[in-house]
């Protein structure tokens, strides 16, 4: 089962993206890379009193120069809230409710998600929100009354939260199979590639209209080995055409991710990579997924012998953070090189199950600090690292016991994690490094 989804929506200025960066501070662990939590940061993985779902603020997603409240774009936000769980209602009480906010009330009644009506800013005890006001908008109940600014009311909101969506099965069954995810920007040629991995008679036809939430998983035999690819539905959904908006595309690749072993990411040969790309991959390295990188429609690309180096140096230059995911170069139209793909997939599935034996991953690290040591910081003590063990798979995840947390920089991590990757491979599996003070 995926992470359940929990959208706040709200018109402009309620306070959208103060109560996401609030839960962010109040809930456990939650972003990985976390300088600048951002408007660019969509969505959050949160955890709360044990229950974990994934947060969106949607307020995000409205287009650069885009009216949050056109009609078009309220249209999309409301399909992909459709996918929610939950919808978290905001409203402003300093403001008082406006004809957006009734519109908005009425967009939810239409869709039937289950909702949590939220009333934010107030501040202090004195502001109360007006009952039968809020009456008005006919989603019964009254408000939560909260602070995003001033924390106000912010766990009790969050226990109704947990208390309102699933909860995640408890463990899941070892099936045996890999369960891909085939994520990408519209237009690179997913579903092409997809109906050529399943063979063209198997080809998934559009879905009928009310059927949007289920996702329809494919299986795929290779060498014997049983794979499924995740929700074929979500991959085959037209929308309608908006160049950047593609607000219902991304949930749907990020519940398909949280599902996955495994992500496919497949990116256009004939175009330039974009910011929609990078952020693609940082789901899937955020998700903790091994990905294997698919360059379609080469067919369409004019070669030379360095024209793949090429393309792919720039690529792991704009997708940085994801420069350890294998690549292939590959046409859905002529299916060249298609069978690399479930190959590929195979590796980077058993580079994120790697295990490494203590010894050996402490022999690897004492070698990395003695080539290059910690820079000490004038006035405080070197930083020392005791000890390396690897605690879990998928992703690889090492704790580091260190005498100081917060003396290792992130530029060391980066570098140990780099030394981790040479020396052991975990091929195309992003590796977490859990750093733990220890006396
Ligand atoms: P969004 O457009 O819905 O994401 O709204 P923002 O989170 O950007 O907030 C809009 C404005 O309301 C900002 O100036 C916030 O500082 C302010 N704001 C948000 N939450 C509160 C609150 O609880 N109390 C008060 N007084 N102001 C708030
Ligand atoms: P999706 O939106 O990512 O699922 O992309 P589609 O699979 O629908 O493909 C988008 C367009 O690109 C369609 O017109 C496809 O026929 C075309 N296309 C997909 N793969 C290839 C390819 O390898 N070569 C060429 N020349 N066209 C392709």
């Amino acid at each position: 089962m995926s992470l359940p989804v929990v959208a706040i929506v709200g018109r402009p200025n309620v306070g959208k993206s103060t109560l996401f960066n609030r839960i962010l501070g109040r809930s456990l662990a939650v972003v990985d890379d976390l300088p600048g939590i951002t408007r660019d940061r969509l969505y959050a993985r949160v955890e709360w009193t044990g229950a974990a779902f994934l947060l969106i603020d949607t307020g995000g997603w409205v287009p650069e120069g885009g009216d949050p409240m056109d009609g078009r774009i309220l249209d999309q936000v409301f399909r992909a809230v459709e996918e929610c769980d939950l919808v978290l209602f905001l409203v402003d009480v300093r403001a008082g409710l406006t004809p957006h906010d009734a519109e908005i009330a009425r967009h939810l009644l239409r869709t039937g998600r289950p909702h949590l009506l939220a009333a934010n800013k107030v501040d202090s005890e004195r502001i109360l929100p007006d009952a039968a006001e809020f009456a008005s908008l006919g989603l019964g109940g009254s408000p939560h009354a909260i602070s995003a600014t001033e924390g106000r009311g912010i766990g009790d909101l969050l226990d109704e939260v947990v208390a309102r969506i699933p909860r995640r099965a408890a463990a899941e069954a070892e099936t045996g199979e890999i369960r891909i995810a085939v994520v990408g920007r519209p237009n690179v040629g997913k579903s092409s590639i997809v109906n050529r991995l399943l063979g063209e008679d198997r080809m998934i036809v559009h879905e009928a209209p009310g059927t949007t939430r289920d996702a329809i998983d494919a299986p795929l035999r290779y060498h014997g080995r049983r794979m499924v690819i995740v929700d074929t539905a979500g991959i085959r959904r037209r929308l309608a055409a908006h160049p950047n908006f593609e607000f219902y595309a991304m949930l749907r690749a990020l519940r398909s991710l949280e599902s996955a072993d495994a992500a496919l990411l497949v990116l256009d040969a004939t175009a330039p990579l974009t910011r929609q790309d990078q952020r693609i991959a940082r789901m899937i390295d955020d998700a903790g997924r091994p990905c294997v990188w698919a360059f379609n429609k080469w067919d369409l690309v004019e070669k030379s012998e360095k024209t793949a180096d090429r393309l792919l140096k720039g690529a792991r230059q704009t997708i940085a953070m994801q420069d350890y995911a294998p690549a292939e170069f590959v046409s859905a139209l002529t299916v060249q090189r298609i069978s690399r793909i479930p190959e590929r997939i195979l590796e980077v599935y058993a580079g994120s199950r790697q295990e490494i034996a203590t010894p050996e991953l402490n022999a690897c690290i004492r070698r990395a600090i003695e080539r290059n040591p910690p820079r000490a910081v004038k006035g405080e003590r070197p930083l020392k690292i005791y000890y390396a063990t690897q605690v879990r798979t998928a992703p690889p995840t090492i704790s580091l016991f260190v005498n100081k947390a917060q003396r290792l920089a992130a530029s060391y991590e980066r570098y140990l994690a780099r030394e981790l990757r040479a020396a052991f491979g975990f091929a195309g599996s992003p590796i977490r490094l859990q750093v733990r003070t220890s006396r």
